[in-house]
């Protein structure tokens, strides 16, 4: 693993070398990347960053500090989660002929949505930062439960029949 030292500190950087003519160093979401053109020597390339640690390290510390707006679930995010679930039930109760139970909107950390055998479904609070379509999908895939406990080819054939594209929002949603 390649390192920056500075002010004490170790910054990890990744070097990618392509057919370009210039050095360049990117910085993205905190992340160091040196682009270094193909036959470049190493020791140039160690100059280089030796010579830009200040400027390196002042950036991913700025971006460090940056509060991540993601986490920041305000109310009015979970009145549109509440009203994007609605909508979705309201609209998939009537291809499945299901309804839940009962709804709950949890700080859940291992899923999306779970259902339970009693007919309860959970979302996720952390989905109140997410696309419409993407909580439509967690809903839709909660209430094919409903009808199949299971990840059956019969269950994920249900979804697709209620959602066709429903795989990109699920490749989205890929952390759980
Ligand atoms: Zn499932």
């Amino acid at each position: 693993m390649n390192e920056i030292k500075y002010n004490g500190e170790k910054i990890p950087y990744t070097i990618k070398k392509s057919k370009i003519k210039n050095l360049y160093i990117h910085i993205k979401e905190g992340k160091v990347i040196v682009k270094a053109p193909i036959k470049l020597k190493e020791e140039y390339i160690q100059e280089f960053i030796n010579k830009k640690s200040k400027w390196i390290y002042e950036n991913v510390k700025r971006y460090e500090k940056k509060p991540k707006i993601e986490e920041k679930i305000e109310a009015k995010d979970i009145e549109r989660l509440k009203e994007i679930i609605e909508k979705s039930i309201l609209k998939y109760s009537k291809t499945l002929q299901v309804i839940p139970n009962k709804i709950r909107i949890k700080d859940i950390k291992y899923a999306w949505g779970s259902c339970s055998s009693k007919k309860n479904i959970t979302i996720n609070l952390k989905l109140a930062k997410k696309d419409e379509k993407a909580i439509e999908y967690v809903v839709l895939h909660e209430m094919c439960h409903l009808k199949e406990m299971n990840h059956s080819k019969k269950f994920w054939n249900l979804v697709e029949k209620n959602m066709p594209d429903y795989k990109i929002y699920k490749n989205k949603l890929k952390e759980y």
